[in-house]
């Protein structure tokens, strides 16, 4: 049969399945193609056991391997094969049938189909149901293909990086069960990951963790190499104690970072405290239509640089005209924007005399203003995360990376319907969240 096989026929190089020579191809009663190949790697002579290549044939018989599809459309593969009889006096095997390195003896499947369906779920985009469809394969089997596409191609021990970021993503939704004595609500789960995002690199998200307490995190941090951990100089965080401590403990060379979003993102919330408060306190009731610090509650949101002149001066004329509340409303607005006026120092390469001067002025406005609550804790949180913040204004550092990467998890999360399984979860969210920075390395 070797003998009437000598240069690749056109389908053969077509079918570019190694090892196999197409001898015909027609079209079956089903409707599909039936492709009619042998074997024409010599060495699947050979016994696996002794390796002795044999010349007596035992049988014949056909399988069907499924592979990829040609042309866009599935195709039965009908694979003639030899089982080979071993003649080796000293070898226990008596009979073996032939393999190459696509299909191994007893697989159903060629490797190169199931390479594939793991790499739609890892870099496609794909669910593992809908992966599994594509390939006419089995939910565990394309499972399967996932890890081993994962564990070949994401990294074990992350690259050394400069900036790492730290931010925590909730996982699923949290569940509520009432208590059948007191007839209260409590929780009785909220699951948190806690994520790893390479901020100067490109690699994206560097691992999970489960829970968002602070030993998990310095746990995490600790089981990375010596070499790994003295490479990170920054952590960027948002405003978390728990992040804080455990950085403190497992990298205390580096400097951490709090960028403005959720500075602004707390002095934002702030005022809307302040505002609702004083709502209720002079009308008794929460703000509704008509009144003019409800009506003006997106202007009191917006950036100062966002308002126009008319804007701003509608503001101030509603709400002086409430009279000593208002007043009080628009000391918090100005004591936001305050704030945001030192911020917009990062990335300008401030003096630091500048940084103090703006520091001042913020702290200052809030101390004049002593008698608004909200204020002071605005106050007092700059303060206690102030050589965090300074940080970012002297680097720049933001952990915006980390919320793009969180965006991405949710969408992977969406996308199949939630994940049961926590472990699964976090390989598919490695894999959706370092896709862009391992494609761009591969050749197409
Ligand atoms: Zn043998």
């Amino acid at each position: 049969m070797y003998n009437t096989i000598e240069t690749p026929n056109d389908a053969t190089l077509l079918l570019d399945l190694e090892g196999l020579h197409v001898v015909k191809v027609e079209r079956g009663d089903d409707g599909y193609r039936a492709v009619h190949v042998l074997t024409s790697d010599d060495t699947a002579r050979a016994c696996p056991t002794c390796g002795a290549f044999s010349v007596t044939v035992k049988d014949r018989k056909i399988t069907r391997p499924r592979d990829l599809c040609a042309g866009g459309r599935p195709f039965t593969l009908l694979w003639h094969k030899v089982r080979w009889s071993c003649r080796e006096s000293l070898c226990p095997r008596k009979s073996f049938t032939e393999q190459i390195s696509q299909v191994a003896a007893g697989m159903r499947t060629t490797a190169r189909l199931r390479g594939a369906c793991g790499r739609a779920i890892a870099d496609g985009g794909r669910t593992v149901a809908q992966a599994a469809r594509d390939h006419r394969l089995s939910w565990p089997i394309a499972m399967r293909e996932l890890r081993r596409y994962a564990a070949e191609v994401l990294p074990e021990e992350p690259e050394p990086t400069p900036v790492i970021g730290i931010d925590e993503i909730r996982r699923g939704r949290p569940r509520w069960e009432q208590n059948p004595d007191t007839g209260k609500y409590v929780l009785v789960a909220d699951r948190w990951h806690v994520g790893f995002t390479d901020i100067a690199g490109g690699q994206g998200l560097l691992g999970q963790v489960e829970g968002r307490v602070s030993t998990t995190v310095a746990t995490w941090l600790n089981a990375r190499p010596q070499a790994w951990r003295m490479a990170v100089t920054h952590v960027a965080i948002d405003m978390c104690q728990t992040f804080r401590c455990a950085v403190r403990a497992a990298l205390p060379h580096a400097v951490i970072v709090v960028d403005h979003f959720h500075l602004v993102q707390l002095a934002n919330s702030k005022l809307a405290e302040l505002r609702r408060r004083l709502t209720w306190k002079m009308r008794d009731r929460r703000g509704r239509a008509g009144d003019p610090e409800y009506d003006h509650r997106r202007l009191l949101r917006s950036n100062r640089e966002d308002l126009t002149d008319d804007h701003l001066a509608v503001l101030e004329r509603d709400l002086n005209r409430i009279g000593t509340y208002g007043r009080h409303i628009l000391a918090g607005w100005h004591a936001k924007e305050k704030l945001r006026h030192l911020l917009a120092l990062a990335r300008t390469n401030p003096p630091r005399s500048v940084i103090a001067h703006r520091l001042h002025a913020f702290y200052a406005w809030c101390a004049d203003h002593a008698y608004l609550p909200e204020l002071i804790t605005l106050a007092e949180s700059v303060a206690s995360w102030w050589a965090e913040i300074e940080a970012f204004l002297l680097t720049g550092i933001s952990n915006a990376k980390s919320e793009g990467t969180n965006r991405v998890i949710k969408l992977e999360a969406r996308c199949a319907y939630g994940f049961r399984n926590p472990i699964n979860q976090r390989l598919r969210s490695r894999c959706a969240t370092t896709r862009g920075s391992r494609n761009r390395s591969v050749p197409a």
